[in-house]
């Protein structure tokens, strides 16, 4: 029976699906949509949307596929063989409603190609524009337009995009740093200026421009060796190529590789009609935002440039003019905003950036032309924005009711609250000093460094574990390695959409463009502005909120403080979340500026951090004195005398967190680290011992373990000498004793380590609760509670879970250990083999950073659900590093465990994430419905 169902299948092939490898929009119609990212890339998806759902002004166009990149890169640079012949049908349909032909000597079609993959990947990837201009076609062009300027204005760029893009980069080609061809050809016009005695672009007249165009394309031929085609159908071929072939170069996998895009999406290619923004005095070009990108202000903002076609704007070539007088800055406030010179104009694009606003219920980028008068949408796509802005508009967007709470929190990603958490100038030093420079502010925050003039210099300080201030003419894509790892950008030419400012917003990097008075001298490596020539390693600070540089380094703060957004975004994220989240913190000063980020108690005081740091050298010499001791009676000694220490410590810190509860967990010491090495040291403590120093090598030597991370640790040590544990427990209970006597709240948990079976725990609860009546008998306070529970650090514990939660009051993961016993990875050794694990991408990430969800969380997962089939109500937390890291923390949420608890200063990372987990269940429920 099977057998003949299978041989009927065969002799019937299915039906061949024919893929659609276009998608056609303008006009007020589009075959595609917003919702198809995935397929046409994010600009070719919105450029569908604007047309065909919102009835925009969009010039038509088509897009090809993304499928169509992976068709290419699958096979050898190919493309589907029926994708020619469809892109002829498509651009019959383009003609058809422009009413114009592409290659017509009468009445030629111009298009652009660009590319859009599905995440926007500013400057990453190439755009040709005037395709289609030949030899043929410009007297066409010509006596339609009656400007032979604005023709082989159009018909230069041409040339130089396409010699760049198509001639060089795609084929491969790679010059030296500024001998590529679109440097010449700059040059070549920078110094026809130069002999023209003009500044302006638009000031070259018509027959310069024909002969600058003849001697490109000599140029071209000469450094290339190949022609500058002339034939339009070659040129859009030559340009589709180019972008899918842009896909795969080295900047764009360079900044897949820091964003995390995948390699494999692929991009789109968008070929579109042109319209001129550089058709004389009555068109412009620009890029606006439906609100400030930098600060977060509700007022539309962007630039333009009159007589311009939109590279102008973005390679900042020219200081463009402001919008309106909001998008005014310091550079620009002399020059006329588009509301003055074209008041309708402006009008009608302010009634489109709103109606984008409303539809897509976000902030916008976009990209429009005038031609003539006349209004054409180019691109939109949800605006990249630093963390002040991002939180500004999503609480904003709350109050207008644009988005839901929900929604608002989902709106910073954790790396963009970081920032807010991020360091500034000290005012007090910023007011002493004056600035030697100014620029646009286009990376708000502080930043300090050395001066480095390329990319590959910036990160070799970064790695060097140093500060990086990278100064560069304009930063290009092929900086972006070295943006990366400065920890400030200096630009002499760009404006506030130029590429660095988009770069640096989206990774929040304090960065200031178009500082227009620095003097670059690249080979000599030195920089001049406010009248001082700075060198290679020389420092600087910048004020990327201003745009102010600063000679020398002035002092940073921390940030965060007194910001009162980040106060209101976070209370908004606490509504939301369902997760506690807690700090680790083991001394009361920890403990108070955990309480400032928002921490709801303490999941973990480490005990033996006492014996660190500021006064701990007599209570660490008691400690050493206990290690060491060779009898009972000798330990009981040094224990005694270690105990005021140890109440004070604890009692402060509970003080310090109250009426949160503080969990104190018993000592985890590495014995064999508490022993000193220095002659001196070791004397003193051999004779405070009474012991000769042979005696003291030789009790030393007995300490040593083969491997101590699974050695004499944690609870082994109270089980073996419990006089340690009681103790423990005795200052605890003391401490919290004497808290509830001064009407201090003190719920003490203790919390025991390194636990690998239920019988450990039965052991140390007795001793716990002897010590615990001990007190409550001493003390006579009645209302002094306590719970214990356990850490879950080794896979044995969380298999047994059902059996640990019957003797545990709570679990808290202690994922550190638990990865390290989970993986057989020493935690300490790791970055011997970890970075070539990575490489080799044998693991996409470090397990001791992000918790490692297939392996670790399935002993987790299991460890949870066990432990409340025990204990229905058994609280749950995690106190390894994994608490603070956002991936991390949404698990938890996952796992329904009651809270997370991390180091102080990623708290409100922690309250964010955990917002955002919860953010996502109350939104694909209400999908669900
Ligand atoms: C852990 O192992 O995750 C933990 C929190 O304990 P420690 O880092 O002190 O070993
Ligand atoms: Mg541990």
């Amino acid at each position: 029976m099977v057998k003949q169902t299978v041989k009927k299948a065969a002799k019937k092939p299915a039906a061949k699906k024919t893929v659609k490898y276009i998608y056609s929009f303008g006009a007020g119609k589009a075959e595609g949509n917003g919702s198809m990212k995935e397929l046409l890339g994010g600009k070719g998806a919105n450029l569908a949307e604007m047309s065909g759902t919102l009835k925009l002004p969009v010039p038509p166009g088509f897009t090809i596929t993304t499928e169509v990149c992976t068709y290419y890169w699958n096979n050898k640079r190919t493309y589907p063989k029926t994708l020619q012949a469809d892109v002829e049908t498509n651009l019959k349909k383009i003609e058809r409603e422009t009413k114009k032909q592409f290659g017509s000597e009468k009445n030629p079609l111009l298009v652009s190609v660009r590319s859009g993959a599905r995440a926007s990947m500013p400057g990453m990837m190439e755009t040709i524009l005037n395709i289609g201009l030949t030899e043929k076609t410009i007297p066409g062009m010509i006596a339609k337009t009656g400007d032979p300027r604005f023709v082989y204005d159009a018909y230069r760029r041409l040339i130089m995009m396409y010699s760049d893009v198509v001639m060089e980069k795609a084929a491969g080609i790679e010059p030296k740093d500024g001998e590529g061809i679109r440097k010449i050809l700059d040059g070549m016009m920078g110094d026809l200026k130069k002999k023209l005695g003009v500044s302006d672009d638009t000031h070259i007249p018509a027959e310069e421009l024909i002969k600058l165009c003849a001697q490109f394309k000599a140029t071209v031929k000469k450094v290339l060796g190949s022609a500058f085609p002339d034939d339009p159908m070659q040129q859009l071929w030559g340009a589709i190529g180019a972008v899918f072939a842009s896909w795969n170069g080295k900047r764009a996998i360079a900044y897949r590789n820091i964003e995390n895009i995948p390699h494999d999406w692929g991009t789109a290619v968008n070929v579109q009609t042109m319209v001129f923004g550089n058709m004389g005095e009555t068109s412009a070009t620009g890029v606006a935002f439906t609100r400030n990108p930098g600060n977060g202000d509700s007022h539309f903002y962007g630039e333009y440039l009159i007589n311009a076609q939109g590279e102008d704007v973005v390679a900042g070539i020219r200081t463009p003019s402001p919008m309106n007088r909001w998008s005014a800055n310091e550079h620009s406030k002399h020059l006329p905003t588009l509301e003055k010179t074209m008041p309708k104009v402006y009008k009608e694009l302010d009634k489109i950036q709103q109606k984008l606003e409303k539809h897509f219920h976000d902030m916008l980028d976009i990209e429009f032309t005038i031609e003539d008068q006349k209004l054409w949408m180019l691109q939109c796509r949800v605006g990249k924005r630093n963390g002040t802005a991002a939180v500004q508009m999503a609480l904003d967007m709350v109050k207008e009711k644009l988005i839901t709470q929900e929604q608002a929190v989902l709106r910073v990603t954790p790396a963009q609250l970081g920032e807010l958490l991020l360091p500034a100038i000290d005012p007090k030093a910023e007011a002493q000093v004056k600035p030697i420079a100014t620029g646009l502010p286009a990376g708000p925050g502080g930043a300090c460094g050395k001066i480095v003039f390329n990319s590959a210099d910036a990160i070799k300080l970064h790695e060097a574990g140093k500060n990086a201030i990278l100064v560069r003419e304009e930063t290009n894509p092929e900086d972006i390695e070295g943006m990366r790892a400065a920890s400030g950008i200096l630009t002499q030419r760009g404006g506030m959409t130029s590429h660095a400012a988009l770069v640096a917003r989206g990774w929040g990097k304090c960065c200031i463009v178009g500082c227009g008075e620095l003097e670059i001298n690249l080979s000599a490596k030195t920089v001049k502005m406010g009248g001082k020539t700075f060198k290679e390693g020389d420092e600087l600070t910048l004020n990327g909120t201003k745009g102010w540089v600063y000679n020398g380094a002035l002092k940073m703060l921390e940030a965060g403080e007194g910001n009162k957004n980040l106060v209101k975004f976070l209370a908004l994220c606490d509504k939301v979340r369902v997760l506690k989240v807690r700090a680790n913190a083991d001394t009361p000063e920890d403990a108070a500026n955990a309480r400032k980020f928002g921490a709801e108690g303490i999941g973990l005081f480490r005990i033996e951090h006492m014996f660190y740091g500021k006064n701990s050298d007599k209570p660490l010499f008691i400690l050493r004195k206990m290690i060491l001791s060779a009898s009972e009676d000798e330990r009981k000694k040094a224990v005694n005398e270690l105990f005021p220490f140890m109440k004070a410590a604890i009692k402060d810190t509970i003080k310090a967190m109250a009426p949160y509860s503080v969990t104190v967990r018993l000592m985890d010491p590495p014995l064999h680290e508490f022993v000193p090495t220095l002659p001196e040291k070791q004397q003193e403590l051999a004779k405070a011992l009474g012991i000769s120093m042979a005696e003291f090598k030789e009790r030393a030597a007995g300490l040593h373990e083969v491997n101590p991370m699974m050695g004499h640790r944690g609870i082994r040590l109270g089980v073996t000498y419990p006089e340690i544990t009681r103790m423990q427990a005795r200052a605890i209970f003391e401490a919290a004793a004497e808290l509830l006597k001064n009407k201090v709240k003190a719920v003490p948990e203790v919390m025991i380590p390194l636990t690998c079976d239920a019988q450990e725990i039965v052991n140390q609860k007795a001793l716990i609760r002897e010590e615990y009546d001990a007190v409550v008998a001493k003390t006579k306070v009645k209302n002094l509670n306590f719970s214990v529970g356990t850490m879950i650090e080794i896979p044995r514990a969380a298999v047994l879970a059902y059996e640990v939660a019957q003797e545990a009051d709570f679990f808290s993961f202690g994922t550190n250990d638990l990865t390290q016993m989970t993986f057989g990875f020493s935690r300490d050794d790791i970055g011997a083999f970890l970075p070539e694990y990575l490489k080799q991408g044998i693991l996409e990430a470090d397990p001791f950073q992000t918790l490692d969800q297939r392996g670790v969380g399935m002993l987790i997962e299991h460890a949870v659900v066990e432990g409340r089939e025990a204990k229905p109500n058994l609280k749950i937390g995690i106190c390894g590093e994994h608490g603070g890291d956002p991936e991390s923390v949404e698990f938890c949420h996952r796992e329904g465990f009651t809270y997370v608890s991390c180091s102080a200063f990623r708290v409100p990372i922690a309250r964010l994430a955990a917002a955002q987990a919860a953010a996502k269940d109350v939104l694909a429920k209400k999908k669900h419905k």
